[in-house]
Parts: structure tokens; C-alpha cells; sequence
């Protein structure tokens, strides 16, 4: 019990510190603005790649058309459950919008975020399971595996449960086209889960 407080305590300091970091400000020529949304005791700690420009201005994870079809249309909870921090601990492995590329999509993430932030994370957090969506998350823990070989498979990552689900954006088609067997009986696997571990009625 003591050491789970000294883990919050210092989790709230980590929070403070992630929230003021800038150590990218250079590389993105713009300040950084670090997201973090979660509590040290969340049950779902969802990793996603990072943030997008509309995640930047609003401070909030997953606030586009692609999070509504995340939340409501995937894992089928209203915005309430995924946005209460009892539920889910929502991080990426850039904690900052990246800025674009020269073609005009978001950057990839710096590496040197996950390795400053997300582990210290993930040894505090004290949740349930782990989703990990889209390409770049699921790469980062499982550097060697083929990415939909991982959605089809039930992991563990640190000792939990681990799942990985394919970015909800639309500019996925090809993916989905590919493999539907994810809409058509995996994603509805992962939904339960989900729900069981938030202790939702079935
Ligand atoms: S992306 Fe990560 S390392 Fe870079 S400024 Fe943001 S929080 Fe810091």
C-alpha cells in the first residue's frame, strides 16, 4: 500500500513534469504542447502515435471524427466513459502534435519522447490492460512483429493484457479492405474486453 502512494505521488510529479517539457520546441519550430489525460489508477491505458493539430488546440486526445468512431462506433461507450480518467489513461508515443512533413502529413513522432516519458508511464499507471492504436504504438513495443499478425493476436506487454487495434482514420481503407475479419469478429473480442474491464453491462 505504501509503495502504490509513493507510486501516485510520484506519478503526479511525472505529470507536472511531461506537461512542461519542451525538449522538442527546436525540432518542431512551435512550443510543444504536451497531452496527458489519465489518473495513476486509469484500467484502460490506451497508446496511440500522437497527438493531431486539433489534439494541439483543444487539449483534448482523440477530439476528431476519428476518436468518435473509436469510442463510440469500436469500443461502443459514450464519450463520458472514454474521457473519464477512472477509465482511461489516453497517451501516445509522442505526447506533442509533431508538426507536418514536406507531403503534408503529420510528422512521425520523436523518438526520444517514448524513451523519456512513456516508460516511467507504464511503470506507474496502475491499469488493467493496455490498447495499442495504430501502426506506430505497436511498433514500439513489438519492434520485430508484423502489424496485423499483433491485431489478431492477444499480447501481454509488462506482465497485462495487451491489444492492438489499427488506427480508426478513414484513410485506412486499404487496411480494413485487406483484413476483414478485424470488423467482423476481432474488434467485437477487443469491445468485450473493453467492457468487462470497465465493468459495463454486456
Ligand atoms: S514530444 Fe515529448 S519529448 Fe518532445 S516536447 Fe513533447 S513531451 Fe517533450
Amino acid at each position: 500500500m505504501k509503495n502504490r502512494e509513493r507510486d501516485k505521488r510520484d506519478w503526479e510529479m511525472l505529470q507536472e513534469e511531461i506537461r512542461s517539457c519542451r525538449l522538442c520546441q527546436e525540432r518542431f519550430g512551435f512550443e510543444p504542447n504536451p497531452i496527458v489525460w489519465g489518473s495513476a489508477d486509469s484500467k484502460i491505458m490506451q497508446i496511440s502515435q500522437a497527438p493531431s493539430k486539433r489534439v494541439h488546440e483543444t487539449r483534448i486526445p482523440f477530439n476528431d471524427l476519428s476518436g468518435q468512431k473509436l469510442r463510440r462506433e469500436w469500443y461502443e461507450i459514450t464519450d463520458e466513459q472514454f474521457y473519464d480518467v477512472r477509465n482511461f489513461y489516453i497517451v501516445s508515443v509522442g505526447h506533442c502534435y509533431p508538426g507536418k512533413n514536406a507531403s503534408g502529413g503529420d510528422r512521425m513522432p520523436p523518438a526520444l519522447c517514448a524513451r523519456t516519458w512513456l516508460d516511467r508511464e507504464i511503470r506507474l499507471v496502475n491499469n488493467e490492460i493496455y490498447l495499442l492504436v495504430g501502426g506506430a504504438a505497436a511498433k514500439f513495443f513489438f519492434p520485430t512483429r508484423s502489424f496485423t499478425g499483433l491485431v489478431f493476436e492477444n499480447l501481454e506487454l509488462r506482465g497485462k493484457p495487451a491489444y492492438v487495434l489499427p488506427h480508426p482514420s478513414p484513410l485506412n481503407i486499404k487496411w480494413f479492405r485487406d483484413n476483414p475479419d478485424f470488423l467482423a469478429y476481432r474488434l467485437k473480442e477487443i469491445r468485450q474486453i473493453i467492457h468487462q474491464t470497465l465493468n459495463l453491462p454486456e
